[in-house]
């Protein structure tokens, strides 16, 4: 797991020999000099190269390459990191709510095709009714149905495990 450190690593490029930071996407070995804010109102920033940089903005393909453990861990890592900085959100992400949700918790909203302040009960309602279209019991064999599977019970795990946060905290 790379995710949450810099890398470095000596980039040769046709000109020069130079230190660069890759990616922070994991398992990319590009440079990654695309900076993007972690959440709304923490001014710690991944570094990707272009093409992730354009897939973390739109958001799609975030979970991608994490397990539903790593998913939701790496949740509970960015909610604390955002939760030290009580500024508001000065760097003007659209969408973000009332900043009381982490990014990733927004992407999971936005994977199940919920509004940023939809409440638990309908996170849960929405991941039961998008995962059993595309269970693997349901599409046999069918490729896209179990990325798309695989996305919904991430997204439902980030989301749980915000929510028993939450309750915690009273
Ligand atoms: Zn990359």
């Amino acid at each position: 797991m790379d995710w949450g450190f810099p890398r470095w690593r000596g980039y040769e490029s046709a000109r020069e020999a130079a230190q660069v930071r890759l990616c922070d996407r994991y398992g990319c070995t590009e440079p990654g000099d695309c900076p993007a804010p972690k959440s709304p109102s923490s001014p710690e920033r991944w570094y990707f190269c272009q093409k992730h940089a354009a897939e973390y903005n739109a958001g799609w393909d975030y979970f991608a390459g994490l397990t539903a453990e790593e998913a939701a861990a790496r949740e509970h890592k960015e909610r604390q990191t955002h939760e030290g900085y009580h500024e508001s959100a000065h760097y003007g992400w659209a969408g973000s709510g009332d900043g009381s949700r982490s990014r990733d918790e927004l992407r999971a909203l936005e994977a199940l095709g919920l509004d940023p302040d939809a409440d638990f009960d309908a996170v849960r309602k929405a991941w039961r009714t998008k995962a059993k279209e595309v269970h693997p019991d349901v599409r046999p064999g069918d490729a896209e149905a179990a990325k798309a599977f695989q996305t919904y019970q991430l997204a439902y795990e980030v989301l749980r495990a915000a929510e028993e946060r939450r309750e915690w905290r009273g």
